[in-house]
């Protein structure tokens, strides 16, 4: 009983103990070209580069960890990074929290607009619903200049997407990214700089060696040519990185529907199945997701159930006898905590304080979500365990079985058998809830649709897609619970009786 959480906790801590200590890690957000964005599944840009410049210089191992951008600071005060390079503006507010490297480019925030509506003058934003990244010197923008509310998008691509459905008027953004979003889109265009910037590397405050080892590589890739050359080349790259699906060239004898159809064809081969600049296709993000999806689901169900069958008999062997008071405390306050939180915000605090130099994502992500759904399964168990006859635990006890043999050879299956539709519930919305895994920047299935809807603008579908594989994947594992609750009611009489 009291082994098996200690046994999982010693693997965490060696976990953590094992993690490359060595290793420099980049935070970024990789919708962001030049600087940042996705080659397949690789994140490659100038920032990237430079990043790894620095691990170079100092003899270590390098990765790059792709967020939101709202998390990009935060993960290098926590620790979790050390290096926040995302074409990241040095702002006051921002240095309070981080130290930032010597300014490695000059730019500046532009206004996105539809060329229906153009804009030529600031005075035009006031009022209106301006599309920002969370989080970005844009957003601020539109907070402190405008004093107003602005309409906050995980990325930019997103925003413009939204202001293309007509749910912004504009968009503010840094102008590089502007430029890549307006690229190819003959319904947008962009303005002249409205505020100027600088992007540097954030370090967490007292990095002294590390920030001056950064300084040195962005003053040396300065002078020796390298900045330019890796602006040039990744400036080149990103252009061709925005695609826009190619209107239906339908013969005009066609009529709507086959137009329909010709721009369905068109947008499934720009969103599943053509190859990007590493060969493999869109499509893969959806395939590895969902491996992903699977994976995290299925173990967390497998630890959920492993902690709820623990806590659910501590808890009836409470109520019934009075075993265990301590083990019985323990339980209730996990149960509190667990079901009075969002899910949300567990997975965030086992990512950003719990387990913050944990590497692996799936494995706390499969922590998180197995510890949260173990609450829940515990107390679908509990009433299974309370609905069975306290005149079998008599009658077990009478045959000479102890204690834990009679609640786990006769209690229990029977138990399981009668909620087996309540646990299969909480299975479903569990693997559903798996899909809030991007914000530890899991690419899971939803995530997957979602890269590929900033890639290539068409939201139709990327998200519907993603939604028939959900139901798929319901409906599959709805079908095995039911043959499984079939077998179970036409066999589980006889395993009690063999068992007994
Ligand atoms: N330069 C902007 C900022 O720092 C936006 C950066 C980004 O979106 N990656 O807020």
């Amino acid at each position: 009983m009291k082994r098996l959480p200690l046994a999982v906790l010693a693997a965490v801590f060696s976990l953590c103990l094992a993690r490359g200590a060595d290793t420099l890690t980049m935070a970024t957000e990789a919708t962001f070209p030049p600087y940042e964005f996705l080659r397949g599944q690789e994140v490659v840009g100038i920032d990237v580069e430079l990043s790894r410049a620095v691990a170079q210089k100092l003899g270590r191992a390098f990765r790059v960890e792709n967020m939101d951008f709202d998390a990009v600071i935060p993960s290098v005060m926590s620790g979790k990074a050390q290096l926040a390079a995302s074409g990241i503006t040095i702002t006051e507010d921002r240095r309070k929290n981080v130290d930032f490297s010597i300014p490695y480019v000059k730019t500046g925030i532009v206004v996105i607009y539809p060329k229906k509506t153009p804009f030529t003058d600031a005075a035009q934003l006031k009022g209106k619903k301006i599309g920002v990244q969370s989080g970005t010197t844009s957003e601020t923008h539109v907070l402190e200049q405008l004093k107003q509310e602005p309409e906050r998008f995980k990325t930019t691509p997103e925003a413009c997407a939204a202001m293309l459905a007509g749910r912004c008027a504009f968009v503010i953004a840094d102008i590089d990214p502007a430029k890549n979003c307006v690229k190819g889109d003959d319904r947008l265009a962009i303005s002249d700089f409205i505020s100027s910037e600088e992007y540097a590397i954030a370090v967490a405050k007292g990095q002294g060696e590390l920030l001056a080892a950064v300084n040195e590589t962005i003053r040396a890739a300065q002078a020796d040519g390298r900045l330019a050359k890796w602006t040039e080349a990744y400036k080149a790259e990103s252009d061709k990185l925005k695609e826009v699906a190619p209107a239906a060239t339908a013969p005009a004898e066609k009529g709507a529907l086959g137009k329909l159809w010709d721009s369905i064809c068109d947008d499934f081969y720009l969103c599943f199945l053509k190859p990007g600049a590493d060969g493999s296709v869109r499509g893969t993000y959806l395939v590895r997701g969902l491996g992903v999806t699977i994976e995290v689901a299925l173990s967390a169900i497998v630890l959920g159930l492993l902690i709820g069958f623990l806590v659910a008999v501590v808890r009836s062997s409470h109520d019934k006898y009075g075993y265990f008071p301590f083990l019985n405390a323990v339980s209730k306050v996990y149960l509190t905590i667990i079901r009075g939180t969002p899910m949300v915000v567990q997975l965030l605090i086992t990512y950003y304080i719990v387990l913050r130099s944990v590497e692996s994502k799936e494995l706390i992500a499969i922590l998180a979500f197995g510890i949260n759904s173990g609450a829940y399964q515990a107390e679908i168990l509990r009433a299974g365990i309370t609905s069975i006859d306290p005149g079998q635990m008599e009658a077990g006890r009478a045959l000479g079985l102890g204690y834990w043999a009679t609640m786990l050879r006769i209690i229990l299956p029977q138990a399981v058998r009668n909620v087996l539709p309540a646990l299969g519930n909480e299975f479903i919305v569990l693997m559903k809830d798996t899909s809030i895994v991007g914000y530890i920047a899991l690419i899971d299935l939803a995530k997957g649709g979602d890269i590929i809807r900033s890639q290539t603008y068409s939201v139709y579908l990327p998200y519907l897609t993603v939604a028939a594989v959900y139901l798929v994947l319901v409906m599959t594992f709805t079908w095995l619970l039911g043959k499984l609750e079939r077998y179970l009611r036409n066999t589980g009489a006889d395993v009690v009786h063999n068992n007994s």
